[in-house]
């Protein structure tokens, strides 16, 4: 096994892809999976904190369109990132590896608040560090979460996991055209306008030169081959 190229990193999981084949909730095989992959990456002696999202249960602009303002929406969206948190670290404690969620938002019988004290002491235990309930405000999203807590803990990189191994030109999906990015700057990327993840989050990346790396999550292993300097992805640095 390689040694590992970061000694802190943000991973994040969109929860579209927790909902694995199914259109909504959580996937259990997928999450079990996602789980097992952070293990693996932790067991190479990297810090690993995790983002996750909550697409897969609630977007707050969904709802702005049905009488439920948008700040209201943005907030039952932040929730269900805190369910998918649960989730996965349950699915964590079940392999035999301590898990800790942290919230933005307070909820006493749930988890902890999420504070950078909390986060280090937690991240140097040797726990995998779960970042629920977004930036705890509305009209964010959690990409922009990933990168502020990134800056925030002192991370050297943000693992952006998708269902796509790096950023294109187009979606791949649906435009055979389509070109892959081995590397682009954060200045090419907000100009790019790629979809892989909002302004907000490209443009505090830049300010804070955090490099993001955005890969796919489909292949079974995939964050140990980012960590260990391979894998397949693009880099957005610099
Ligand atoms: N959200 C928010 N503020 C944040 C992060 C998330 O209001 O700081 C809400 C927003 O409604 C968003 C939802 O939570 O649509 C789920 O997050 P996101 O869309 O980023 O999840 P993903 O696309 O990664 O599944």
């Amino acid at each position: 096994m390689s040694q590992p190229v970061y000694h802190r990193v943000v991973v994040k999981i969109s929860g579209e892809y927790l909902a694995g084949d199914q259109s909504f909730g959580i996937h259990q095989p997928t999450i079990d999976r996602v789980a097992s992959d952070l293990i693996e990456a932790q067991h190479r002696g990297v810090e690993v904190a995790v983002v996750v999202g909550g697409g897969n249960i609630f977007r707050g602009v969904e709802v702005s369109s049905r009488g439920v303002s948008r700040p209201t929406g943005d907030t039952m969206g932040m929730l269900a990132t805190v369910m998918n948190c649960l989730a996965l670290e349950a699915a964590i404690e079940r392999r035999g590896v301590s898990a800790r969620t942290l919230s933005s938002m307070v909820m006493p019988q749930v988890c902890e608040l999420f504070t950078r004290a909390t986060a280090h002491r937690y991240l140097s235990e040797r726990r995998i560090v779960l970042l629920a309930g977004g930036t705890g405000n509305p009209y964010f999203t959690t990409d922009t979460t990933a990168v502020l807590r990134a800056a925030e803990i002192g991370a050297q990189a943000v693992l952006k996991a998708t269902n796509v191994d790096g950023v294109y030109s187009a979606d791949p999906k649906k435009d055979p055209t389509a070109r892959r990015f081995d590397r682009l700057t954060h200045s090419q990327a907000l100009e790019g306008g790629y979809k892989v993840m909002d302004a907000t989050a490209f443009a505090l990346a830049r300010d804070t030169s955090l490099p993001i790396i955005v890969f796919s999550i489909a292949e079974p292993g995939s964050v140990g081959a980012i960590l260990s300097g391979g894998g397949r992805g693009t880099i957005v640095a610099g």
